[in-house]
Order: C-alpha cells, then sequence, then structure tokens
C-alpha cells in the first residue's frame, strides 16, 4: 500500500471485520453482535469503538456510537446517544420495556441515565474495572434506595468487544509515540 494516495490515515484502517450474526436466533449475542458493528463503524472515523442498540419487542429502536471527538461533546457517548434516540422513537422517556446492548461497561454518567431513563435491561460485553458503574468498578443501578431497578448483565460477546477496544487505544499510543506531532 506505500505510495497509494488513497489509503487512508492508518487509524481510519480498522483491522476488525464487522460481525454477521444469524437473524434466525434473536438471543443477546445477536444484539451485542449488532452494537460491536457500530464499534467497528465508530473506527473508521477514530472515535473510540464503543457501540450500542436497543432493543424493544425484538425491534432495534435505537443504534450509535461513540461521536466525542466528531461532536466535540463529552456527552455523546455510544449510550447517551442510544438512550435520547430510543425515547424519541417511542415518544416517551421512560425506557422500562427496553435493553441496552453496549460494547462496555457503561461508565459513571451512562450508568447514571440508564437508571433515569429507567431502562428495564442493560447487557454488556466488556466489564472496566476502572470506569463501569454497573458491577465494574462499583454498582450505580444496586444502590439501595433505588425506586428504579436496572437489571445488569456483563460478559456478552467480551472477547471482540473488548479486543477492538484495547487494539483502538494500542494503536493510538503507537502513532502519538512514533509521531510527536
Ligand atoms: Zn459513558
Amino acid at each position: 500500500m506505500e505510495g497509494d494516495s488513497q489509503t487512508p490515515r492508518p487509524g481510519l484502517t480498522c483491522p476488525f471485520e464487522k460481525l454477521r450474526p444469524s437473524q434466525l436466533v434473536r438471543d443477546d449475542a445477536f444484539y451485542m453482535a449488532l452494537a460491536f458493528n457500530l464499534a467497528v463503524d465508530a473506527w473508521r472515523i477514530d472515535e473510540v469503538p464503543i457501540g450500542a442498540v436497543i432493543e424493544r419487542g425484538g425491534e432495534i429502536i435505537a443504534a450509535a456510537h461513540n461521536e466525542v471527538e466528531r461532536s466535540n461533546d463529552p456527552t455523546a457517548h455510544a449510550e447517551m446517544l442510544a438512550i435520547t434516540q430510543a425515547a424519541h422513537k417511542i415518544g416517551d422517556w421512560r425506557l422500562n420495556d427496553c435493553t441496552l446492548y453496549v460494547t462496555k461497561e457503561p461508565c459513571p454518567m451512562c450508568s447514571g441515565a440508564t437508571i433515569m431513563s429507567r431502562l428495564g435491561r442493560v447487557v454488556y460485553a466488556w466489564g472496566d474495572p476502572k470506569m463501569g458503574c454497573m458491577g465494574g468498578a462499583t454498582a450505580l443501578h444496586a444502590l439501595p434506595k433505588l425506586n428504579h431497578r436496572v437489571n445488569a448483565v456483563g460478559g456478552v460477546l467480551e472477547a471482540p468487544c473488548k479486543e477492538i477496544l484495547q487494539a483502538y487505544f494500542n494503536m493510538k499510543r503507537g502513532r502519538e509515540t512514533s509521531d510527536p506531532a
């Protein structure tokens, strides 16, 4: 590829292929595969590869990936964008009968948003021991006096969702050390 002016910047070439889950089995792994594919889309525009979808009654009502860089908005996490989309789509901010699938355990902000939107269920892939607030670093959703209980499950399709994040950060570190600009 050397000398090819069409070659995109290294950061935009995602080494991960999109998954093609069977349409016949609509289980947690199926919806998480769709979230993973959004993470691949995020990498391709040089955003941190985290994707999220929201499912309701077997239908995807929201799909988003991290957009912090592009929108220069620290709140533009995949989960936040998906929650806003879902509420608009169903015309109700209460998402009790919805499930959020996200490739990384929600951070403090997004964990809070799952509680405030009364999401019925949150399924995440990789548990984040540093920033995860649904069982990893702490468990916001398990605060004893909360009126709403979010059911949270981790570990679904963990390997690819964790690998794409690690590879992205490794690539960033490599680029930053080899290119001082
Ligand atoms: Zn977040």
